[in-house]
């Protein structure tokens, strides 16, 4: 079976290549899939940029076009249960909560479908009665858009819903390591009846199917989710030919508990806040920020419950949360734990791999907390994005915040306190995309996403979101026009 989607046809790889999809949880093969190759985004950006070009998506009202998008949100309702199960077993995440992301896919698409034809632009008064002068915006052209696989088919909904309200055409191109649902996502955008060439799929590895969208002269916009390396390496190709670009990247986010907190929401939500889907959620609470005189009972109360916390694949009901991805992240997590306690971390519970022999095939990594961190240490400062935490401590509301602030990434954070003064004073001087008063991870389509600093450049979601996918105009209609003999003639 054909993977790789151009032109409104599914075709193979052109130069043959396979790739096998295993799942995380325990190694089996999910399926053999098409591999392809710089050829194959060639063939895909031709396709984007001729049916840009004769405009049979962008010369579509804005209505219809939401139109399309809320028929797309009918039907991942009615794939729900298939749709979640391959991304469980691509990802090795627990079926419930592909079965969340699949909602909140389906969230997504209504929200871009109800603002897609809003604000279809302004009249400008310039004083001239002789001009009719008005601002309307124009879909950006050919977009590139590039995903991991964390969240899959969430971050991949984040991108392609706002791209088709605003008119574009596009290149996806997924994780190699997780394909299924964005394979399933264009098979429904097809079946909505988007027109062919509108939509386009290529299938492979960064380096070769990704890194030449990013500098492709025939594309216009790239908007790119995943790590803060990769994010570079596409800027700097970006640049080349001055592409838009839009970047979501890491985080290192901290959670900070004051000692007024509700303490067991705050003990429970800590646990969340980084051990959900095993730290690979780049808004994780990956550092607890705790005030000193609570840090004892906190940290013992929460290495105790860690310590509980039960692993298992997609499909093990009593699993609480699942392997990291693959084995070579497996192996970078491991090196980090390392590497934090060759500068001192103090290992309270975790840094291992499970000894349970039913989930020696599966990658998994267990719970883990790193007490006496600061701020100076590379454990601190760097993403694992694994099932890691490091705990800091402060005394009082300015250095929590000079703590939580001490970062490169500026992606989310939470804090926690019952006082509604302290939580609104921190909340503001937080240099953060998203801020969390007494709770953590809820997020929704209205609002804006993304990152202060280095976690990123430009909003996902929310109004942002659409108009990271739109040029604006400005139409200067002179309806007396008469010499201005300006020059002699
Ligand atoms: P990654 O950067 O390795 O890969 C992301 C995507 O980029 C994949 O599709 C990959 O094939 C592709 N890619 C790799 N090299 C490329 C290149 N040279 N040119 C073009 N494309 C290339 O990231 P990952 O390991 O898949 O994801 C984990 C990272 O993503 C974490 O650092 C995490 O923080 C980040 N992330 C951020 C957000 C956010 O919203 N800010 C969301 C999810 C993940």
């Amino acid at each position: 079976m054909a993977e790789i989607y151009l032109d409104g046809r599914w075709v193979g790889a052109s130069a043959g290549a396979r790739r096998e999809i295993r799942c995380p949880a325990d190694g089996s093969l999910v399926a053999e899939i098409d591999e392809g190759g710089p050829d194959d985004t060639d063939l895909a950006i031709a396709s984007a940029r001729q049916a840009f070009d004769d405009g049979r998506w962008s010369g579509v009202p804005a209505r219809e076009r939401g139109e399309l998008l809320a028929r797309v949100a009918d039907l991942l309702v009615r794939d729900r249960a298939a749709i979640a199960r391959a991304e469980s077993l691509d990802t090795g995440k627990r079926l419930v909560e592909s079965e969340y992301d699949v909602d909140d896919v389906v969230g997504v698409f209504r929200h871009f479908a109800a603002v897609a034809a809003e604000d279809a632009g302004r009249l400008v008064d310039t004083g001239r009665p002789d001009v009719v002068s008005r601002i309307e915006h124009d879909p950006v052209g050919v977009c590139a858009l590039i995903t991991p696989w964390n969240y899959p088919l969430l971050q991949t909904a984040w991108k392609v819903a706002p791209a088709l309200a605003a008119g574009n055409t596009f290149v996806l191109k997924p994780s190699e390591l997780t394909p299924h649902t964005a394979i399933l996502l264009i098979r429904l955008l097809a079946e909505a009846g988007l027109p062919g060439g509108v939509a386009n799929l290529v299938l492979g590895a960064g380096p070769a199917v990704g890194a030449p969208l990013a500098d492709d002269p025939r594309v216009d916009l790239v908007s790119f989710t995943g790590g803060l390396e990769t994010g570079k390496r596409i800027m700097s190709a970006a640049s080349g030919t001055v592409k838009r670009i839009a970047l979501e990247l890491g985080g290192k986010n901290p959670n900070i508990v004051f000692a007024d907190a509700d303490r067991e929401t705050a003990l429970d939500m800590a646990l969340t806040a980084v051990f959900l889907h095993s730290g690979q959620v780049c808004s994780a609470g990956a550092r607890l920020v705790v005030e000193e005189s609570i840090h004892d009972e906190f940290v013992d109360e929460l290495v105790d419950r860690a310590r509980k916390i039960r692993l298992g694949g997609p499909f093990d009901e009593k699993a609480e949360t699942g392997p990291l991805v693959s084995a070579a992240h497996r192996d970078k997590v491991e090196a980090y734990v390392a590497d934090a306690l060759a500068e001192g971390a103090v290992l309270r519970c975790g840094g291992a791999r499970p000894d349970d022999p039913a989930l020696a095939d599966g990658f998994y990594f267990l719970p883990t907390v790193l007490d006496g961190c600061h701020t100076g240490m590379r454990a601190v400062q760097t993403e694992s994005f694994g099932p890691v935490l490091t705990v800091e401590t402060f005394t009082g509301e300015d250095e929590a915040v000079a703590i939580a602030n001490d970062s490169i990434y500026g992606l989310a954070g939470a804090v926690w306190t019952q006082d509604g003064g302290k939580a609104e004073r921190v909340a503001r001087r937080l240099r953060m995309g998203t801020v969390w008063i007494n709770d953590y991870h809820p997020y929704v389509p209205q609002a804006e996403w993304g990152g202060y600093k280095q976690s990123g450049i430009g909003r996902e979601l929310g109004r942002a979101g659409l108009e990271e996918y739109r040029e604006t105009k400005h139409v200067w209609h002179n309806i007396r026009p008469e010499p201005q003999r300006w020059f002699g003639g």
